[in-house]
Protein backbone atom coordinates (compact mmCIF):
# COMPACT_ATOMS: atom_id res chain seq x y z
CA UNK A 1 0.00 0.00 0.00
CA UNK A 2 1.25 3.73 -0.60
CA UNK A 3 1.67 6.14 2.00
CA UNK A 4 -0.60 8.18 2.60
CA UNK A 5 0.29 11.84 2.77
CA UNK A 6 -2.38 14.16 4.37
CA UNK A 7 -3.60 16.81 4.26
CA UNK A 8 -1.40 18.31 1.92
CA UNK A 9 -4.56 19.41 -0.17
CA UNK A 10 -7.76 20.28 1.03
CA UNK A 11 -9.88 17.92 -0.15
CA UNK A 12 -13.15 18.40 -0.47
CA UNK A 13 -15.89 16.40 0.35
CA UNK A 14 -18.50 16.06 -2.61
CA UNK A 15 -20.15 13.25 -1.44
CA UNK A 16 -20.83 12.63 2.60
CA UNK A 17 -21.78 8.58 3.60
CA UNK A 18 -23.42 8.35 6.79
CA UNK A 19 -23.28 4.11 8.13
CA UNK A 20 -26.72 3.21 9.03
CA UNK A 21 -26.65 2.92 12.96
CA UNK A 22 -28.57 -0.29 12.94
CA UNK A 23 -25.23 -1.65 11.09
CA UNK A 24 -22.09 -3.39 12.60
CA UNK A 25 -19.30 -0.85 13.43
CA UNK A 26 -17.41 0.01 10.59
CA UNK A 27 -13.48 0.91 10.28
CA UNK A 28 -11.89 3.04 7.69
CA UNK A 29 -8.73 2.39 5.73
CA UNK A 30 -7.55 5.40 3.77
CA UNK A 31 -4.56 5.12 0.58
CA UNK A 32 -3.78 8.13 -1.84
CA UNK A 33 -4.53 6.98 -5.51
CA UNK A 34 -5.78 8.55 -8.68
CA UNK A 35 -4.67 11.86 -7.53
CA UNK A 36 -7.40 11.70 -4.70
CA UNK A 37 -7.64 9.81 -1.18
CA UNK A 38 -9.51 6.56 -1.66
CA UNK A 39 -10.95 5.56 1.33
CA UNK A 40 -12.33 2.11 2.05
CA UNK A 41 -14.94 1.40 4.67
CA UNK A 42 -15.90 -1.77 5.77
CA UNK A 43 -16.96 -4.05 8.85
CA UNK A 44 -14.68 -4.22 11.68
CA UNK A 45 -13.98 -7.90 11.03
CA UNK A 46 -13.52 -7.54 6.98
CA UNK A 47 -11.39 -4.26 7.43
CA UNK A 48 -8.13 -6.64 6.69
CA UNK A 49 -9.54 -6.62 2.91
CA UNK A 50 -8.98 -3.32 2.58
CA UNK A 51 -5.43 -3.96 2.03
CA UNK A 52 -5.84 -5.87 -1.28
CA UNK A 53 -8.45 -3.47 -2.74
CA UNK A 54 -5.27 -0.51 -2.33
CA UNK A 55 -3.01 -3.38 -4.45
CA UNK A 56 -6.14 -3.15 -7.09
CA UNK A 57 -6.03 0.49 -7.41
CA UNK A 58 -2.07 0.19 -7.67
CA UNK A 59 -2.68 -1.77 -10.65
CA UNK A 60 -5.40 0.43 -12.08
CA UNK A 61 -3.16 3.28 -11.95
CA UNK A 62 -0.53 1.23 -13.85
CA UNK A 63 -3.26 1.24 -16.91
CA UNK A 64 -4.76 4.54 -16.48
CA UNK A 65 -2.67 7.03 -15.06
CA UNK A 66 -1.44 9.70 -17.80
CA UNK A 67 1.26 11.08 -15.38
CA UNK A 68 2.91 8.27 -14.83
CA UNK A 69 5.80 7.21 -16.26
CA UNK A 70 5.66 3.58 -18.18
CA UNK A 71 1.65 3.84 -16.74
CA UNK A 72 -0.33 1.57 -20.32
CA UNK A 73 -2.08 4.92 -20.91
CA UNK A 74 1.31 6.83 -20.17
CA UNK A 75 2.65 4.89 -23.21
CA UNK A 76 -0.46 5.03 -25.23
CA UNK A 77 -0.47 8.90 -24.86
CA UNK A 78 3.38 8.40 -26.45
CA UNK A 79 2.82 6.48 -29.45
CA UNK A 80 4.30 3.19 -27.70
CA UNK A 81 1.20 0.62 -27.40
CA UNK A 82 0.00 -0.96 -30.54
CA UNK A 83 -2.85 -3.18 -28.86
CA UNK A 84 -4.95 -1.95 -25.82
CA UNK A 85 -5.33 -4.43 -22.34
CA UNK A 86 -9.19 -5.37 -21.98
CA UNK A 87 -9.16 -2.57 -19.11
CA UNK A 88 -8.33 0.24 -21.31
CA UNK A 89 -10.08 -0.66 -24.12
CA UNK A 90 -13.60 -1.42 -21.79
CA UNK A 91 -12.63 2.30 -20.39
CA UNK A 92 -11.83 3.62 -23.87
CA UNK A 93 -14.89 2.29 -25.68
CA UNK A 94 -17.09 3.48 -22.49
CA UNK A 95 -15.33 7.45 -22.78
CA UNK A 96 -16.22 6.99 -26.76
CA UNK A 97 -19.83 6.01 -26.39
CA UNK A 98 -20.42 9.23 -23.92
CA UNK A 99 -18.61 11.35 -26.20
CA UNK A 100 -20.49 10.48 -29.15
CA UNK A 101 -24.02 10.74 -26.92
CA UNK A 102 -23.40 13.87 -25.53
CA UNK A 103 -22.04 15.47 -28.68
CA UNK A 104 -18.65 15.78 -27.10
CA UNK A 105 -19.36 17.80 -24.11
CA UNK A 106 -17.59 14.79 -22.66
CA UNK A 107 -14.43 14.26 -24.49
CA UNK A 108 -11.27 12.21 -23.42
CA UNK A 109 -8.96 14.08 -25.75
CA UNK A 110 -9.32 17.12 -23.54
CA UNK A 111 -5.30 16.30 -22.03
CA UNK A 112 -4.31 19.87 -23.93
CA UNK A 113 -6.79 21.81 -22.27
CA UNK A 114 -6.95 20.15 -18.86
CA UNK A 115 -2.79 20.90 -19.20
CA UNK A 116 -3.40 24.69 -20.28
CA UNK A 117 -5.70 25.17 -17.45
CA UNK A 118 -4.00 22.66 -14.68
CA UNK A 119 -6.23 24.66 -11.69
CA UNK A 120 -4.29 22.92 -9.40
CA UNK A 121 -1.13 24.97 -10.24
CA UNK A 122 -2.65 28.41 -12.08
CA UNK A 123 -3.08 31.53 -10.60
CA UNK A 124 -4.10 33.17 -13.76
CA UNK A 125 -6.20 31.95 -16.88
CA UNK A 126 -4.22 31.26 -19.95
CA UNK A 127 -4.58 33.90 -23.14
CA UNK A 128 -7.04 33.37 -25.83
CA UNK A 129 -4.40 32.04 -28.09
CA UNK A 130 -3.27 29.81 -26.00
CA UNK A 131 -6.87 28.11 -25.35
CA UNK A 132 -7.28 28.41 -29.64
CA UNK A 133 -4.10 26.69 -30.08
CA UNK A 134 -5.16 23.80 -27.10
CA UNK A 135 -8.41 23.71 -28.66
CA UNK A 136 -7.08 22.43 -32.22
CA UNK A 137 -5.12 18.97 -30.99
CA UNK A 138 -9.07 18.37 -29.33
CA UNK A 139 -11.55 16.58 -30.49
CA UNK A 140 -12.72 13.01 -30.17
CA UNK A 141 -13.75 12.31 -33.73
CA UNK A 142 -10.26 12.70 -34.80
CA UNK A 143 -9.61 9.26 -33.07
CA UNK A 144 -10.15 5.26 -33.55
CA UNK A 145 -10.57 2.77 -31.13
CA UNK A 146 -10.80 0.14 -33.78
CA UNK A 147 -8.23 0.44 -35.52
CA UNK A 148 -6.96 2.06 -32.88
CA UNK A 149 -5.23 5.29 -34.12
CA UNK A 150 -5.14 8.32 -31.41
CA UNK A 151 -2.12 10.09 -33.32
CA UNK A 152 -1.61 13.44 -32.85
CA UNK A 153 -4.44 13.40 -29.57
CA UNK A 154 -3.74 12.83 -26.28
CA UNK A 155 -6.17 11.26 -23.64
CA UNK A 156 -7.52 12.21 -20.00
CA UNK A 157 -9.28 9.44 -18.50
CA UNK A 158 -9.88 12.01 -15.34
CA UNK A 159 -13.55 12.20 -15.79
CA UNK A 160 -14.08 8.81 -15.50
CA UNK A 161 -11.17 6.62 -14.52
CA UNK A 162 -12.15 7.02 -10.65
CA UNK A 163 -15.42 5.36 -11.44
CA UNK A 164 -13.58 2.80 -13.17
CA UNK A 165 -11.95 2.08 -10.10
CA UNK A 166 -14.94 2.03 -7.83
CA UNK A 167 -16.34 -0.54 -9.74
CA UNK A 168 -13.59 -2.90 -9.49
CA UNK A 169 -13.13 -2.28 -5.78
CA UNK A 170 -16.68 -3.23 -5.77
CA UNK A 171 -16.56 -5.80 -7.35
CA UNK A 172 -13.44 -7.37 -5.53
CA UNK A 173 -14.80 -6.85 -2.27
CA UNK A 174 -18.18 -8.83 -3.32
CA UNK A 175 -15.58 -11.58 -4.52
CA UNK A 176 -14.41 -12.10 -0.69
CA UNK A 177 -17.37 -11.91 0.68
CA UNK A 178 -17.97 -8.12 2.11
CA UNK A 179 -21.71 -7.74 2.34
CA UNK A 180 -21.09 -3.56 3.78
CA UNK A 181 -18.83 -1.51 1.69
CA UNK A 182 -18.44 2.24 1.15
CA UNK A 183 -15.59 3.23 -1.18
CA UNK A 184 -14.81 6.73 -1.61
CA UNK A 185 -12.89 7.94 -4.20
CA UNK A 186 -12.54 11.74 -3.69
CA UNK A 187 -16.18 12.14 -4.08
CA UNK A 188 -17.54 8.82 -6.52
CA UNK A 189 -19.05 6.80 -3.92
CA UNK A 190 -20.03 3.18 -4.04
CA UNK A 191 -21.48 0.96 -1.84
CA UNK A 192 -22.46 -2.43 -0.75
CA UNK A 193 -25.19 -2.33 1.16
CA UNK A 194 -27.90 0.69 2.30
CA UNK A 195 -26.58 4.37 3.69
CA UNK A 196 -27.52 7.72 3.81
CA UNK A 197 -25.34 10.01 1.54
CA UNK A 198 -25.12 13.98 2.17
CA UNK A 199 -24.53 15.97 -1.01
CA UNK A 200 -22.51 18.72 -0.65
CA UNK A 201 -23.75 22.05 -0.45
CA UNK A 202 -21.72 23.89 -3.89
CA UNK A 203 -21.99 27.36 -2.38
CA UNK A 204 -21.06 26.09 0.86
CA UNK A 205 -18.93 22.93 0.56
CA UNK A 206 -18.22 22.91 4.65
CA UNK A 207 -22.53 22.20 4.58
CA UNK A 208 -24.68 19.50 3.17
CA UNK A 209 -27.05 20.54 0.57
CA UNK A 210 -29.15 17.28 0.60
CA UNK A 211 -29.40 14.14 1.96
CA UNK A 212 -30.15 10.65 -0.28
CA UNK A 213 -30.60 6.95 0.50
CA UNK A 214 -28.81 4.32 -1.56
CA UNK A 215 -28.73 0.82 -2.12
CA UNK A 216 -26.14 -1.08 -3.87
CA UNK A 217 -25.32 1.58 -6.47
CA UNK A 218 -23.01 4.70 -7.21
CA UNK A 219 -23.07 8.17 -6.80
CA UNK A 220 -20.49 10.65 -8.25
CA UNK A 221 -20.63 14.38 -8.10
CA UNK A 222 -19.37 16.71 -10.46
CA UNK A 223 -19.07 20.68 -8.97
CA UNK A 224 -17.11 23.36 -9.73
CA UNK A 225 -16.52 23.81 -6.27
CA UNK A 226 -13.87 20.82 -6.34
CA UNK A 227 -10.76 22.15 -7.94
CA UNK A 228 -10.13 25.89 -9.19
CA UNK A 229 -8.70 29.15 -8.58
CA UNK A 230 -9.64 32.59 -8.43
CA UNK A 231 -8.83 35.45 -10.42
CA UNK A 232 -10.02 39.04 -10.49
CA UNK A 233 -12.63 37.50 -8.72
CA UNK A 234 -13.99 34.85 -10.98
CA UNK A 235 -13.62 31.25 -10.23
CA UNK A 236 -11.72 28.70 -12.80
CA UNK A 237 -12.41 25.39 -12.56
CA UNK A 238 -11.34 21.68 -13.68
CA UNK A 239 -14.14 21.25 -15.81
CA UNK A 240 -13.87 22.13 -19.19
CA UNK A 241 -16.24 22.48 -22.11
CA UNK A 242 -14.60 21.08 -24.95
CA UNK A 243 -16.68 23.28 -27.43
CA UNK A 244 -15.05 26.44 -26.10
CA UNK A 245 -11.53 25.40 -24.50
CA UNK A 246 -12.57 27.61 -21.36
CA UNK A 247 -14.09 26.52 -18.10
CA UNK A 248 -17.72 24.96 -18.43
CA UNK A 249 -20.19 27.95 -17.45
CA UNK A 250 -23.97 25.98 -18.29
CA UNK A 251 -25.72 27.62 -15.17
CA UNK A 252 -24.96 24.51 -12.81
CA UNK A 253 -23.04 24.35 -9.93
CA UNK A 254 -22.97 20.77 -9.27
CA UNK A 255 -24.57 17.93 -10.91
CA UNK A 256 -24.50 14.21 -8.97
CA UNK A 257 -25.55 10.90 -10.90
CA UNK A 258 -26.45 7.93 -9.34
CA UNK A 259 -26.09 4.25 -11.36
CA UNK A 260 -24.97 1.25 -10.58
CA UNK A 261 -21.80 1.68 -12.52
CA UNK A 262 -19.77 4.45 -11.33
CA UNK A 263 -17.98 4.29 -13.91
CA UNK A 264 -21.27 5.59 -16.01
CA UNK A 265 -22.19 7.67 -13.40
CA UNK A 266 -19.06 9.68 -13.44
CA UNK A 267 -18.62 10.13 -17.21
CA UNK A 268 -21.87 10.97 -17.43
CA UNK A 269 -21.82 13.78 -14.20
CA UNK A 270 -18.80 15.29 -16.25
CA UNK A 271 -21.08 15.61 -19.08
CA UNK A 272 -24.22 16.82 -17.58
CA UNK A 273 -22.14 19.55 -15.80
CA UNK A 274 -20.56 20.71 -19.14
CA UNK A 275 -23.77 20.82 -21.25
CA UNK A 276 -26.38 22.36 -18.45
CA UNK A 277 -29.43 21.17 -16.72
CA UNK A 278 -31.17 20.51 -20.40
CA UNK A 279 -28.12 17.80 -20.36
CA UNK A 280 -30.13 15.24 -18.38
CA UNK A 281 -32.11 14.29 -20.66
CA UNK A 282 -29.09 12.30 -22.31
CA UNK A 283 -29.52 9.79 -18.81
CA UNK A 284 -32.37 8.50 -21.20
CA UNK A 285 -29.58 6.44 -22.86
CA UNK A 286 -28.85 4.99 -19.93
CA UNK A 287 -31.46 2.87 -18.04
CA UNK A 288 -31.09 2.89 -14.03
CA UNK A 289 -29.56 6.14 -13.94
CA UNK A 290 -31.05 8.88 -12.23
CA UNK A 291 -29.47 12.31 -11.43
CA UNK A 292 -30.08 15.37 -8.88
CA UNK A 293 -28.86 18.75 -10.60
CA UNK A 294 -27.78 22.41 -8.42
CA UNK A 295 -28.19 24.84 -10.42
CA UNK A 296 -26.01 28.48 -10.12
CA UNK A 297 -29.33 29.89 -8.71
CA UNK A 298 -29.39 27.39 -6.28
CA UNK A 299 -32.62 25.40 -7.84
CA UNK A 300 -32.99 21.37 -8.01
CA UNK A 301 -33.40 19.74 -10.76
CA UNK A 302 -33.54 15.90 -10.68
CA UNK A 303 -35.12 12.81 -12.89
CA UNK A 304 -38.66 11.89 -12.35
CA UNK A 305 -39.17 9.62 -9.34
CA UNK A 306 -36.52 10.78 -7.58
CA UNK A 307 -37.49 12.19 -4.39
CA UNK A 308 -39.33 8.92 -3.53
CA UNK A 309 -36.95 6.32 -4.95
CA UNK A 310 -34.13 7.73 -2.84
CA UNK A 311 -36.03 9.52 -0.24
CA UNK A 312 -34.71 13.11 -0.99
CA UNK A 313 -34.27 15.26 2.14
CA UNK A 314 -33.58 19.00 1.59
CA UNK A 315 -31.21 20.20 4.63
CA UNK A 316 -31.03 23.81 2.64
CA UNK A 317 -34.35 25.58 1.96
CA UNK A 318 -33.68 28.95 -0.71
P1 LIG B 1 -14.98 15.08 -13.01
O1 LIG B 1 -14.40 15.68 -11.77
O2 LIG B 1 -15.24 13.62 -12.97
O3 LIG B 1 -16.16 15.84 -13.52
O4 LIG B 1 -13.87 15.16 -14.15
C1 LIG B 1 -13.05 16.27 -14.33
C2 LIG B 1 -11.73 15.79 -14.82
O5 LIG B 1 -11.92 15.16 -16.10
C3 LIG B 1 -10.75 16.94 -15.05
O6 LIG B 1 -9.86 17.06 -13.97
C4 LIG B 1 -10.05 16.52 -16.34
O7 LIG B 1 -9.00 15.62 -16.06
C5 LIG B 1 -11.12 15.77 -17.10
N1 LIG B 1 -12.04 16.61 -17.87
C6 LIG B 1 -12.27 17.96 -17.79
N2 LIG B 1 -13.21 18.34 -18.65
C7 LIG B 1 -13.61 17.21 -19.31
C8 LIG B 1 -14.56 16.96 -20.35
N3 LIG B 1 -15.30 17.92 -20.86
N4 LIG B 1 -14.67 15.68 -20.78
C9 LIG B 1 -13.93 14.67 -20.28
N5 LIG B 1 -13.03 14.85 -19.30
C10 LIG B 1 -12.87 16.11 -18.82
MG1 LIG C 1 -16.55 12.43 -13.97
Amino acid sequence: MKKVFLPVIVFILTLTVFASCTKQPMETKQGFFFDTVVSISLDKKDIDKAESTFALCGELEDIFSRTKEGSELYRLNNGEVSSLSPKLSEVLGFAMNVSEISDGAFDMTVAPLSDLWNVKERTVPPTEEEIRDALSGVGYKKISLSPLNIQNSTIDLGGIAKGYAADKIIESLKKDGVENAIVDLGGNVALIGEYSIGITDPFNPQNLYAKIKLKDKSAVTSGSYQRYFYYDGKRYHHIIDPRTGKCADSGLASVTVISESSMEADALSTAIFVLGKDGISILDKFPGTDALLITSDGDIITTDGFEDKYSLELLILN
